[in-house]
């Protein structure tokens, strides 16, 4: 017997028949003996239209109002699903975040998890009954309802298996697996059959959507073996584990893109002392997170260009609150461009071996593709590229990291 975390995202139970559907999932795994509870999303589409009555309502509303109606969308499924298991004659309810209860602080729209009390859930699960429990919220310091951010239930999800100390988190979506990068792109993309913890944290923020990030550092955390499946079709996802797990290793694993960065360029500021804190000073100010950064040499000893990267939709701030320091920072244009695109390769082989980043580099050379800014940590490498270059950059590097499907 295992005790098993399922969770299922929004296009999963998209409609009344895709609810049956899982909820058939659900009891083939309480029929094979397994203690079973269920974290649910809002049927697809449903929390976008709620967050779209919050911006109609009042565009600067009350941020715990809009957990309250976004927290609802959540709970409509635990219900109907719940009930889906009774009409099998499973044994089941459903569960609110306050109910549990999920405890966590009181960063409403994006708060994190604190603690689970699971005594009553646990003792419920140990005696046959499925826990379906509404994703992506919980109760904050001041007994109101949080919402963890977007695609947050996966995070709950994650830190419920932590909490009851499952022996797997079943993460059932619309593609059956991690690949080695996104197959609409390539059609030669892999699905990986295991993927470490620590390759799959950088491919999840570096633009794969497939996890919630805060799930995966979650996971990482308390060492929780995540499956991420398909509830369309049988067959085993990929399993994000500990890289002990993994007995083939690979150089790179994955290769992700995003397309939600933008870079800023200051022509010809002053090279001196304190003007990488005087620029940035103010963006942090504004909470404006910069991710690459480079600076050129300089060439006459007086001035530089400074390049950096910032989220698309922080873009048009970024340049306003840099426009108003013109004056400061003494630079003399700001060339602001939004059609980019940032490509990362990952692997935990980057460790131990060279060359990783040459081949990066003169494959894309040899595509007349031109590279301007580059980033790299232990396990990754990120170069921002001309936007329209996505497609022909993700394949040729697909290819020359030998990542194809023979
Ligand atoms: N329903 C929420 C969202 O759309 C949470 C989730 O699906 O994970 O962001
Ligand atoms: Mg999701």
């Amino acid at each position: 017997m295992a005790r098993i975390v399922m969770k299922f995202g929004g296009t999963s139970v998209g409609d009344c028949e895709r609810i049956k559907n899982v909820a058939r999932r659900v009891k083939a795994e309480v029929d094979r003996g397994n203690e079973v509870a269920v974290v649910v999303s809002a049927m697809s589409g449903v929390t976008n239209q709620l967050v779209d009555y919050c911006k109609r309502i009042a565009p600067l509303h009350d941020a715990r109002e809009y957990d309250a109606v976004v927290a609802t969308g959540e709970q409509v499924t635990s219900g109907l699903l719940a009930m889906a298991l009774q009409a099998l004659d499973v044994p089941a309810r459903s569960w609110s975040g306050w109910q549990i209860p999920i405890r966590t602080d009181g960063a409403h729209g994006k708060a994190r998890i604190e603690a689970i009390e699971t005594a009553e859930l646990e003792r419920r699960m140990a005696s046959g009954q499925v826990a379906v429990v509404a994703g992506f919220q919980g109760i904050g310091p001041d007994s109101r309802v949080t919402t963890l951010g977007r695609g947050g239930s996966d995070t709950s999800a994650v830190a419920l298996a932590a909490a009851v100390k499952a022996d797997r988190c079943d993460i059932y979506t619309d593609v059956d697996g991690v690949y080695t990068t996104d197959p609409r792109i390539v059609a030669k993309a892999r699905k990986l059959d295991k993927i470490t913890y620590e390759e799959m944290l950088e491919l999840a923020s570096l633009g794969a959507k497939v996890l919630q990030t805060r799930s995966v550092e979650m996971a990482m955390k308390y060492r929780v073996r995540v499956q991420v499946l398909s509830s369309f079709v049988d067959a085993p996802g990929t399993l994000v584990c500990d890289e002990d797990e993994i007995v083939e290793k690979e150089l790179v694993s994955g290769i992700a893109y995003s397309r939600d960065e933008a870079k800023i360029t200051l022509v010809r500021v002053a090279d001196r002392p304190g003007v990488a804190a005087a620029i940035f000073g103010p963006l942090t100010d504004a909470n404006i997170n910069v991710d690459m950064i480079v600076q050129n040499v300089s060439e006459d000893g007086k001035h530089t260009d400074m390049t950096f990267t910032v989220a698309k939709s922080d873009l048009d701030r970024a340049v306003k609150v840099l426009n108003e320091k013109t004056e400061d920072l003494n630079y003399q244009r700001l060339v602001p461009d939004s059609n980019v695109v940032k490509v990362s390769v990952i692997g935990m082989g980057m460790r131990s071996h060279a060359g990783v980043a040459q081949k990066m580099f003169k494959t894309l050379a040899v595509k007349s593709i031109n590279i301007q800014v580059t980033s790299t940590s232990e396990i990754k490498l990120s170069v921002i590229l001309a936007e329209e270059y996505t497609e022909l950059a993700l394949r040729a590097l697909h290819t020359a990291y030998g990542l194809d499907t023979h």
